[in-house]
């Protein structure tokens, strides 16, 4: 599937890597669980998500009394999984009248996948519209305007360097005037001025809360999986400057770390609700985790 080739990258790091474990040893000590973990932390998992699911192997062996590293396979995937339990990631903004931020740096592709949603959305039926509220880059409006002429959406936008604020007005009144179903906003994340962002995002907040309470509202972070714990120390900062409701992890095809999205998961307790494996509109997917870690043992 998408899925598994989009994965390629991380499934040769983490399933290969454990599979020379599992068919290299005999038996099951300490030596066995030390490898297991390098190559967990290396697949950027984070100590903290590769300790807990090592923890949990060791017991789930203790309990079943098993004696082979080969039967430890079914256990650690199982291990993995649990520890990216959540509730259910909601995608509620899919179903009811939603306005749907996306914050993050530049470069780790909030414009792009404002684009793929829409396009995706749009194609479900959806009445869509896109703001082009990251004002500071000239280069993302035209961006953004390209992707929303190419999925055949309303865009609302002004010059380059305009206020934020503005833009998201001037789109929050257009949305609903125009009975639409999803919008969704590319802001500028300056994580270098964070008293600034918080400011720019309270302000965002405020005047979406004031012309259009009755909306459902979304805050997703965009990060860069190619970046492996620099995305997970992002998700960290700009969860002190505003309520996340989500992550959108992008260029996993690009990475052999992908393991990143389970340490984000299960270290922050933010849901992972979209990982993006390519360039193309298709290429954002729904995240899964029991899927995604399917995918990387197939
Ligand atoms: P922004 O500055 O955060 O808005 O980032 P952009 O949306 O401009 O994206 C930066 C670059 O990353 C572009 O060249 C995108 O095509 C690329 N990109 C975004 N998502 C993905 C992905 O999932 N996979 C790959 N391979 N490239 C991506």
């Amino acid at each position: 599937s998408k899925l598994v080739q989009g994965l390629s990258k991380t499934r040769n790091s983490i399933a290969h890597g454990i599979d020379a474990i599992f068919s290299g040893f005999s038996s099951i000590d300490d030596d066995f669980y030390e490898e297991l973990e390098e190559t967990l932390i290396m697949a950027d998992l984070g100590i903290n998500t590769t300790t807990a699911i090592i923890e949990n192997l060791r017991e789930k062996v203790k309990e079943n009394k098993i004696k082979d590293p080969s039967e430890c396979r079914q256990l650690l995937i199982n291990s993995m999984m649990e520890q990216m339990q959540l509730s259910e990631n909601a995608y509620d903004f899919e179903t009811r009248k939603s306005v749907v931020l996306l914050i993050g740096v530049n470069g780790v592709g909030k414009t792009t996948s404002v684009g793929k949603l829409a396009g995706q959305m749009k194609e479900q039926g959806k009445k869509v519209m896109v703001a082009a509220a990251d004002t500071f880059r000239a280069a993302a409006i035209e961006q953004l305007t390209e992707w929303a002429h190419r999925a055949n959406v309303d865009i609302i936008a002004q010059k380059e360097g305009s206020d934020p604020a503005a833009v998201i007005y001037d789109a929050v009144t257009a949305a609903k005037s125009r009975n639409v179903d999803i919008l969704l906003c590319d802001t500028a994340g300056r994580l270098h001025n964070k008293k600034n962002l918080m400011e720019e995002l309270k302000k965002i907040n405020r005047v979406i809360e004031r012309e259009y309470p009755e909306a459902y509202r979304e805050t997703l972070v965009v990060l860069d999986g190619t970046t492996g714990q620099n995305a997970l120390a992002q998700a960290k900062e700009f969860n002190e400057v505003a309520d996340i409701t989500g992550i959108v992890l992008t260029k996993l095809d690009g990475t052999a770390k992908g393991g990143i999205a389970i340490a984000i998961q299960s270290e922050l307790g933010i849901p992972v609700k979209y990982i993006g494996i390519g360039e193309k509109i298709d290429d954002l997917q729904k995240f899964n985790a029991n899927d995604f870690i399917n995918a990387l043992f197939q």
